[in-house]
């Protein structure tokens, strides 16, 4: 793998470095210790022949008688054979040289360095190039009283001599440099594997690739820690993947709610809204919004502010199980909104709108109907009252009156009999719509049976019917319901519309789905200004008279609701000859 080699080759290349360097640091040391050794030895065997060549010439008396050739015999004495002297006199005139046979020639040498610090130190050393011998020379002078011995022997301490003399060191050198390889070879193979997983993991995690949790990492601490950080990144995604799911499903959940719901963060930014929220806001306020903060800004969310401002006050501190909250109502277009605002621990906050429109014109209606029965019950209730208080205070009233009251009496709670009949049918109808079963209904038995009930009575009035429905007409419904339906109709006929007219109820149109239907009399017909509300609860159009004729007010609100139910829809018109229609469908299936 390119990353391990390039890790690898580095380590070596640093360890190479430093090995070299760390060597010639050695060796120039050795180099150094070598030379300062051998330049000592050097003076001190130069040391000597100067002082045997002073102790020579002071034995044998050579200054003064020029029979300085004689010195020669000293060559033999001493027992290096290259070994140069030279005596030269105060004035640096050269009195003796061992290698040059004319030293009566050469120049003066009292500026030789050597010369100089001897004048002043008794001895001094110098090495230097000789022009005459072509090489280098240590030259050691001493400072005798009437004259300087110098001693000169070439200076041959070389590094390629010292490296030959030292040849075991260097190979030692390079063993010890061979067995560190091999040694930091296998130290780095180890480690460079754990860091090529470990980088190869951090390529993949960096790049969002998958994963694989089990990566073998080598048995050391950086394949712990490596092993750790993939368990750590595994548990962190597997956290992030959870997260994800649960808000996608939270999201999901908002979106599918039937109520505006949005999350806020402390400083009222927004972090979640659903798509009833932004509608709801919409309606609220009059204009088509996006943005959720767009709530901030209407009016009627005033309270939402106010309660905000003086909750989320760096002051004030809640408990989780004591969150703030504020509930109200917003009616604005007929339409009810309830709001709901509640801060968390944290300051961020929520508000959730509901629609409840619907619930809450459930729940007026429920109040006037409430009120509307009661209303109706007391008339029937006070008569009865009232007959038998006359009985119960006059009990010597006679036999014929008396069974007039009972009789009036008994008349009353028929009504009242008839009334919470009605009552409870509606309600059936209304809450409770799927107790009633529902099959398939040969319509035309039903309304021959309906008239058959009320056939004494119509012929009392001399109304005629006509009957305009096949046999093998068939709609999907409940029998009795149905029943109730033309029964209410054919009786309104009879009580509202007059005598000598017709009825006709007919069966004129039929689609894939309904049958459509129209129930007509020729009778009085309904002022046109009551039209549009005969089918409410209770509506009557001449209370008194109604009551009279032993209406209760809710026989068309049952006919209606009854065809809402088979899912059909119900009409009425006042007929240009006089008399009232209705128009109606009934579901085939
Ligand atoms: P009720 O149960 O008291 O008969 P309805 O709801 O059936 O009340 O009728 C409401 C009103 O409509 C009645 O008070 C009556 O005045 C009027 N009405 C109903 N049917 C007819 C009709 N066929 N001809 C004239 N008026 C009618």
């Amino acid at each position: 793998m390119p990353i391990q080699q390039s890790f690898r080759k580095k380590i070596f290349y640093y360890f190479i470095f430093v090995f070299i360097i760390f060597t010639v640091a050695i060796l120039l040391f050795q180099l150094n210790r070598e030379k300062q050794y051998k330049t000592a030895q050097l003076e001190n065997t130069l040391e000597n022949v100067a002082e045997i060549t002073h102790n020579y010439i002071e034995h044998y008396q050579l200054l003064g008688n020029d029979n300085f050739r004689k010195a020669d015999t000293l060559k033999s004495l001493i027992p290096k054979k290259n070994i140069r002297i030279t005596v030269i006199d105060k004035k640096g005139a050269v009195l003796y040289d061992s290698f040059v046979d004319e030293f009566g020639a050469m120049g003066n040498h009292l500026q030789r360095p050597e010369i100089q610090k001897a004048l002043y130190s008794e001895s001094g050393s110098n090495i230097r190039h000789s022009e005459t011998t072509k090489q280098d020379f240590y030259y050691y002078a001493r400072n005798y009283n009437t004259y300087f011995v110098r001693t000169a022997m070439v200076y041959d301490i070389e590094a390629k001599n010292f490296l030959k003399a030292n040849r075991f060191f260097i190979f030692f050198i390079i063993a010890i440099f061979l067995i560190i390889w091999l040694i930091i070879n296998e130290v780095t193979k180890r480690l460079s594997l754990s860091i090529t997983k470990l980088k190869d993991f951090a390529i993949k995690a960096g790049k969002n690739k998958p994963i694989d949790s089990n990566i073998d990492f080598p048995d050391n601490e950086l394949g712990e820690i490596g092993a750790q950080i993939v368990k750590i990144y595994t548990k962190l995604q597997k956290a992030k993947d959870n997260i994800a799911q649960e808000k996608e499903r939270l999201f999901n959940h908002m979106n599918i709610l039937n109520e505006g719901i949005s999350f806020f963060k402390p400083h009222r930014e927004k972090m979640l809204a659903n798509s009833h929220f932004i509608q709801f806001v919409s309606i609220i306020s009059d204009t088509s919004t996006i943005s959720a903060e767009h709530v901030f800004n209407i009016p009627e969310f005033k309270k939402v502010n106010d309660f905000l401002n003086e909750n989320l006050s760096d002051k004030s501190e809640f408990q989780s199980n004591h969150l703030p909250q504020i509930e109200f109502t917003i009616n604005k277009n007929e339409r009810y909104f309830k709001v709901l605002c509640i801060i968390f621990a944290d300051k961020s906050f929520e508000i959730l709108i509901t629609d409840i429109t619907r619930p809450e014109k459930r729940r007026l209606l429920k109040q006037q109907l409430t009120s509307n029965i009661a209303h109706e019950l007391k008339t029937p209730l006070a008569s009865i009252k009232g007959y038998i208080e006359t009985l119960m205070r006059t009990p010597d009233i006679d036999r014929e009156k008396q069974h007039y009251f009972i009789e009036r009496a008994y008349a009353q709670t028929e009504r009242l009999n008839l009334l919470l009949n009605d009552i409870s049918l509606l309600n059936n109808i209304e809450d409770a719509g799927e107790l009633f079963e529902i099959k398939l209904v040969k319509i035309r038995k039903t309304v021959a049976d309906a008239i058959e009930n009320f056939s004494a009575r119509l012929s009392e009035k001399n109304i005629k019917y006509k009957l305009n429905i096949g046999d093998d007409v068939v709609v999907n419904g409940n029998d009795s319901l149905l029943s109730s339906v033309f029964q209410n109709l054919i009786e309104n006929s009879i009580k509202y519309a007059g005598a000598h007219i017709k009825i006709e109820i007919s069966n004129y149109l039929e689609d894939k789905k309904f049958h459509y239907f129209s129930y007509s009399d020729t009778g009085v017909g309904i002022p046109e200004e009551h039209l549009s509300r005969i089918f409410e609860r209770f509506y009557r159009i001449d209370a008194g008279r109604t009551r009279e004729m032993g209406g209760t007010g809710l026989g068309l609100s049952i006919v209606k609701n009854a065809i809402l139910l088979h899912k059909g829809k119900i009409s009425v018109h006042n007929k240009t000859g006089g008399g009232i229609e209705f128009l109606f469908t009934l579901s085939k299936k």
